[in-house]
């Protein structure tokens, strides 16, 4: 518990789309009955918060997204792929991200666009996809300036690969992250791959 509450003194905001998404895949998953159960939880540790209401342009405190993520792990025992599916799910359900994405002619576009798609939801981290090669099939991703929990890499995982299903034409796309600043690296690098 003292683990979840010093999420709060992460800094930075996220957009309240991010709640809104979590609860459809929440009551998809538990029902309603799973969801006022993280709701009760969140209010315990002073965060009373009504996922489906969120504004979805709203700013809210970025660390009640790995908060949730945490909550749903020890609550109703989620395991990693559950929260990497949540990624998947919310990149598709997403608003802004369909809208960002789905109308771009090239994936060299859609992908120019990544830095801007980040700070849409966030005001904080940099977001860059820094290699993409389409004969090799695969593009590097890298995000800087943002230091979470591991919890929320394993969901960007999830919806960055979404994300690139959405702009880039190929078939078994796989991802991987294979740099994280809580294994000590500088930055988190996401590799994805298809074929
Ligand atoms: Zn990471």
């Amino acid at each position: 518990m003292s683990d979840i509450k010093s999420l709060e003194k992460k800094e930075g905001l996220v957009r309240g789309e991010k709640f809104r998404t979590h609860a459809s895949f929440i009551i998809f998953k538990n029902g309603k009955e799973g969801l006022r159960k993280v709701e009760k939880e969140l209010k315990a540790l002073g965060h009373p918060l009504v996922l489906e209401d969120a504004g979805t342009f709203k700013w809210y405190p970025a660390f009640l997204h790995p908060m949730i993520l945490m909550i749903l792990k020890d609550i109703l025992d989620w395991s990693n792929e559950d929260i990497f599916e949540m990624g998947t799910y919310s990149a598709k359900l997403s608003f802004m991200n369909r809208v960002l994405v789905r109308y771009m002619v090239s994936t060299e576009k859609a992908l120019s666009k990544a830095p801007q798609m980040w700070r849409n939801y966030y005001d904080i981290g940099n977001l860059k996809a820094v290699d993409f090669n389409e004969n090799k099939k695969w593009i590097l991703i890298h995000l800087f300036n943002f230091d979470m929990h591991p919890l929320v890499c394993i969901y960007n995982s999830g919806y960055i690969l979404q994300s690139m299903r959405n702009a880039v034409r190929g078939s078994n796309m796989n991802i991987e992250e294979t740099k994280c600043i809580h294994k000590g690296d500088d930055y988190h690098e996401y590799k994805v791959t298809w074929e």
